[in-house]
C-alpha cells in the first residue's frame, strides 16, 4: 500500500468520475519539511502563527513577525496561503501571557483575546501586510469567531494597519500598490452555524475547524482524558452540522474548506468530499493518504456511504460503515 500511495503522491487529487478536490497542508512550523514530504497540493490551507509564537519568550515584534511570515509565502509562491491570527488561549498558552482561567476553551482565547489587545492584533496584521509584498498570495483567517462584531471590529482593524502600511510604502515607493489580502473566518464556535448569511456579505471565505467544532459542539473538551470517549467528529450531529454549513456555503456562493483533523482522517475526507466540501486543509503527513483515497473512490460510491453513515445513530455505527468502506478500497 505505502507503494501505491507514493505512486499517486504528485497526482492531482481527483475522484475516478472526475471530482476535483483541493487538498492543502496545515502548518506551523517546519514548511519546507511539510513541502518535500507530500508531494504536490495546493498552498496552506492554515498558518497556526501562534506556534512561533509559542516557541519564543517574548512576543515578537512587527520586523520579526514579518520575516518570518514572508519565509512562508516565499516558500509557496505562487500559491495561497491562509494565515490565521493569533490563536493562543484554551490548550495553547504563551509562557510570558500567563492566563489564569476556571475554563479556558470558554474563555479569553483567539479572536477575544486580541480584540481586547488590538496592539497585538494592528502589529500582527501589519506584518501580514507588509509581508505580502511582492506575493499576494496572503489569506487572513480569524479563530474563535462567535459573533458579527468581532467580524466587523477584526475587518475594522485590518482595514486600518491596511492604510497604515500603505502609507509607509507610497512614501518610500511612490506609485507603488497594496494587495488587500482575502478575508475567513473559522466555523469553529455552534453559534457561527446560525449566522452564516450574515457573515457571509462580509468575508471572501469560510473555513471549518472540526475540532473546535466536535468540542463546543458536544461540549467536551478535547484534551481532557476523562471525557475523550466523547470526544468524537463521527457524532451524528457533528455530522449534521457539517452538513448544515457546506449547504449553507453552497447557497451563499462562499468558498469553504475543512481544516481541521477531521480533514485528514480517511473516512472523515470521504464524508466531506459526499457532503460536497471540495477544499480540504489536513497536517503534511495525511496529505499524500488522502490523495490516494480521492483517487480510488467513485462519487456514487460517496453518495452510498453518505447515505449509510446518515442513517446510522451511533458513532460507533458510523465509524463501522466508513471502516468497511475503507476496507473495500484495501
Ligand atoms: C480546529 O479547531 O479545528 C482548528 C483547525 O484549529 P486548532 O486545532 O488550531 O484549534
Ligand atoms: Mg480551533
Amino acid at each position: 500500500l505505502a507503494q501505491t500511495v507514493a505512486q499517486h503522491r504528485d497526482q492531482p487529487a481527483v475522484t475516478k468520475d472526475g471530482i476535483q478536490v483541493s487538498l492543502q497542508m496545515n502548518a506551523g512550523l517546519n514548511i519546507e519539511h511539510g513541502k518535500e514530504q507530500s508531494g504536490f497540493f495546493d498552498g496552506i490551507g492554515l498558518y497556526r502563527t501562534e506556534i512561533p509564537f509559542m516557541m519564543r519568550e517574548r512576543f515578537p515584534t512587527e520586523a520579526e513577525q514579518r520575516d518570518l511570515y514572508q519565509q512562508v509565502l516565499s516558500a509557496f509562491e505562487g500559491q495561497s496561503v491562509v494565515m490565521r491570527t493569533l490563536d493562543v488561549g484554551g490548550d495553547k498558552p504563551l509562557p510570558y501571557f500567563p492566563l489564569h482561567e476556571d475554563n479556558p476553551f470558554l474563555g479569553w482565547r483567539g479572536i477575544r483575546l486580541t480584540l481586547d489587545h488590538p496592539e497585538i492584533f494592528l502589529v500582527q496584521a501589519r506584518a501580514m501586510l507588509a509581508a505580502n509584498i511582492g506575493y499576494g498570495t496572503l489569506k487572513v483567517l480569524l479563530p474563535m469567531i462567535s459573533s458579527l462584531e468581532e467580524v466587523d471590529e477584526a475587518a475594522r482593524l485590518l482595514n486600518q494597519a491596511y492604510f497604515e502600511v500603505r502609507n509607509e510604502l507610497v512614501q518610500q515607493h511612490p506609485g507603488m500598490t497594496l494587495e488587500r489580502p482575502q478575508l475567513g473566518v473559522m466555523i469553529e464556535v455552534p453559534s457561527i452555524l446560525y449566522q452564516l448569511d450574515a457573515i457571509a456579505p462580509r468575508v471572501d471565505f469560510f473555513s471549518v475547524g472540526t475540532n473546535d467544532l466536535t468540542q463546543y459542539l458536544l461540549a467536551v473538551d478535547r484534551n481532557n482524558p476523562r471525557v475523550a470517549s466523547l470526544y468524537d467528529p463521527y457524532h451524528p450531529a457533528v455530522l449534521r452540522a457539517l452538513k448544515h454549513i457546506i449547504e449553507s456555503c453552497q447557497r451563499l456562493d462562499k468558498p469553504v474548506s475543512v481544516c481541521g483533523e477531521f480533514a485528514g482522517d480517511p473516512g472523515g475526507a470521504m464524508l466531506l468530499v459526499a457532503m460536497g466540501y471540495r477544499q480540504l486543509s489536513m497536517s503534511a503527513n495525511n496529505i499524500a493518504k488522502i490523495k490516494w483515497i480521492i483517487r480510488n473512490v467513485q462519487s456514487s460510491t460517496l453518495q452510498v456511504l453518505l447515505t449509510q453513515a446518515f442513517k446510522a445513530r451511533h458513532p460507533s455505527q458510523v465509524r463501522r460503515v466508513v471502516n468497511n468502506k475503507l476496507e473495500s478500497l484495501g
